[in-house]
């Protein structure tokens, strides 16, 4: 499989160049040149698939001649090694909890295909490779677990000092090895343009063999699709398959979704859920695109002014919006719906959702109410403990934290201390 550039379409890579060099030139992110189609034999086998042998049949096309068979049969062996429940939640709608992994939130099954690729890829090289990733929050813990230990691959996180939840600084900052985290003494976007710049930065990219984490990495983006997939495998109405909805920011989870649906998952209605950060439901409803400055929310993971993805939904759909809207509702929530949501679930389901699993179960509700034929799933993205001051705000009742949460706790934080300054940042990484 070939991917071209959607900013600079006669650029060519492969998928090794595509993981390594994040994206193309002018800043554009790579799309695969033809979107597989399963043959009948997936679907005669589909419910006798485990998840790792599921995973080798669809991404096999996406990866070749970059992994051979085997490469990528460990590779998707040891990515998916934790359980993806379908729950359901009521008559109408179940829960797909992608939060089973080590850092409790979806983000892990991007973070640990794509460090297996780039550990791969890194072999037999003489220098090292340094990842450099900047994070709000989870990104950051499923990078650092990711990478933990794999040979030949250096990752530096940079964090904002005092902006990310206590459970979400522990996961980046104890791990140490390979592991370093630095903490900067300023906002997401100024840890944001510190990365920018260094890979901007010639004489840098001459000293160190540098690649980021970001989440337009095809290597993060493409093993998403799976869990559609066994969601799908989960679902028992032969007949009728559900409208999924997907909390949603910068739309790489559901863009992958839309992915599996092309290559043949029966799937019958997508719905973006966003918080009032909603550029996208905004476009679908309009058919204006107005991106606006992110504002902060509860649900912070989807605090994205910009959707970096956005314009690989509109490559899937032959830049066409009436094909789009056929397919893909949007819907925005705000954070006291979304606070009434965790209540309302809680007291009638005693189902315990997080803010971001609360502004997707909150969007599909309302979809099905004007669709009573139809059923469906949300996917729930993080453990609520991940968001435990606004979930035990919200229930009025203490939450206990899971053993290997109640561990990481105590482990010592290790961070170095900056400041906004690309010089010190500089000579840092280069020391
Ligand atoms: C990152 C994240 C999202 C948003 O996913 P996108 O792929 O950026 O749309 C939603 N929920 C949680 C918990 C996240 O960490």
């Amino acid at each position: 499989m070939l991917y071209y550039n959607l900013n600079d379409r006669d650029e060519k890579v492969d998928f090794k160049t595509a993981a390594i060099k994040g994206q193309g030139n002018k800043k554009g992110l790579f799309f695969p040149e033809k979107v597989p189609v399963l043959p009948a034999t997936f679907w005669k086998h589909f419910h006798q698939l485990s998840k790792a042998e599921m995973a080798f049949e669809v991404l096999r096309p996406y990866v070749q001649p970059s992994l051979t068979e085997q490469q990528l049969f460990n590779i998707v062996e040891e990515t998916f090694n934790f359980d993806i429940p379908l729950v359901n939640v009521n008559e109408n709608i179940s829960s797909l909890e992608l939060f089973h992994g080590p850092t409790l939130a979806f983000k892990d099954v991007g973070a640990r295909f794509m460090s297996r690729c780039l550990g791969l890829f890194a072999q037999n090289r003489a220098d090292k490779l340094t990842v450099l990733v900047a994070t709000s929050g989870d990104t950051g813990g499923a990078v650092a677990n990711g990478f933990y230990d794999v040979d030949g691959v250096e990752v530096i996180i940079l964090y904002p000092s005092g902006k990310v939840s206590e459970v979400q600084e522990k996961q980046l900052t104890t791990l140490g090895k390979n592991i370093r985290a630095i903490e900067i003494k300023g906002t997401f976007d100024d840890c944001q343009a510190l990365v920018k710049q260094a890979f901007a930065d010639e004489e840098l990219q001459q000293k160190l063999f540098l690649t980021s984490a970001n989440s337009i990495n095809v290597a993060r983006w493409l093993p998403q699709q799976m869990y559609y997939f066994f969601a799908y495998q989960q679902w028992e109405d032969s007949v009728n398959p559900p409208v999924i909805s997907v909390p949603s920011g910068n739309f790489g989870n559901i863009c992958a979704g839309l992915l599996a649906q092309q290559s043949g998952l029966p799937v019958k209605h997508f719905i973006a859920a966003c918080n009032i950060n909603d550029v996208v439901p905004r476009y679908l409803r309009s058919g204006k695109y107005t991106p606006q400055p992110a504002q902060a929310t509860l649900s912070n993971a989807m605090d994205v002014g910009i959707p970096s993805n956005f314009v690989r939904i509109e490559e899937l759909f032959t830049q066409s919006l009436p094909l789009l809207q056929s397919n893909l509702s949007g819907a925005t929530v705000t954070d006291k719906i979304t606070i009434e949501t965790i209540q309302k679930v809680y007291a009638a389901y005693d189902y315990m959702l997080d803010p971001h699993g609360a502004v997707a179960y909150k969007a599909l509700e309302d979809y099905l109410k004007n669709h009573r034929e139809e059923k469906g799933i949300f996917l729930e993205t993080a453990h609520p403990v991940k968001f435990i001051s606004t979930v035990e705000q919200a229930l009025h009742k203490k939450i206990a934290l899971p053993e290997s949460l109640s561990i990481l706790m105590k482990a010592q934080k290790k961070a170095d201390l900056l400041d906004v300054s690309y010089d010190e940042f500089k000579s840092y990484i280069l020391s």
